[in-house]
């Protein structure tokens, strides 16, 4: 069994930022990170929630929208993966994402959250969301980071342990 490639990144030094988490087929997997792993508090559930509904429906509508395979947030919650087609470097997905993000800070409610849209139109926090939007706009304007640290760690079995 192979690692995962996103396992090889050290998350100890993982610092907010945009970053490839890998290319494969055509496709650009975005590491979209909004809070610092394992330092920070993690985004609460109900406002990742939120931040996926709106960055999906933004970028669903953007200029770039028939190159947006998939959004949507990471299990660790400090982050949201995008998927594009086509070449995008982290640069034009910083450009991307600030637009995105302005565009939430403008929002008045979250869309999409009827029980016939969602699937749990109860977990949602706009204000909450905004906060860790408005966070991470400053961050990706002013301390960007987009370069991964290598870890590798061999496990017991042999095989390299590499986070998704
Ligand atoms: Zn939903």
């Amino acid at each position: 069994m192979e690692v995962i490639q996103s396992f090889t990144i050290d998350h100890t030094h993982l610092k907010p930022g945009i970053y490839v988490s890998r290319q494969d087929r055509g496709f650009t997997t975005f590491d979209l990170r909004i809070t610092e792993p394992n330092k920070e508090p993690a985004v609460a559930p109900a406002a990742m929630h939120s931040i996926e509904h709106l960055m999906a429906t933004w970028m669903r509508n953007s200029d770039v929208k028939d190159d947006v395979v998939y959004v949507g947030p990471m299990g660790c919650l400090t982050g949201m993966y995008v998927v594009m087609t086509g070449d995008y470097t982290v640069q034009d997905m910083r450009e991307l994402t600030i637009s995105c993000l302005e565009w939430i800070l403008d929002q008045t409610e979250v869309p999409a959250t009827t029980p016939e849209t969602c699937g749990n139109y109860l977990l949602h926090d706009l204000p909450m969301c905004q906060w860790e939007c408005r966070r991470y706009m400053e961050r990706l304007r002013n301390d960007f980071h987009c370069e991964y640290t290598a870890l590798e760690v061999t496990l017991a079995d042999g095989r390299v342990f590499a986070d998704a």
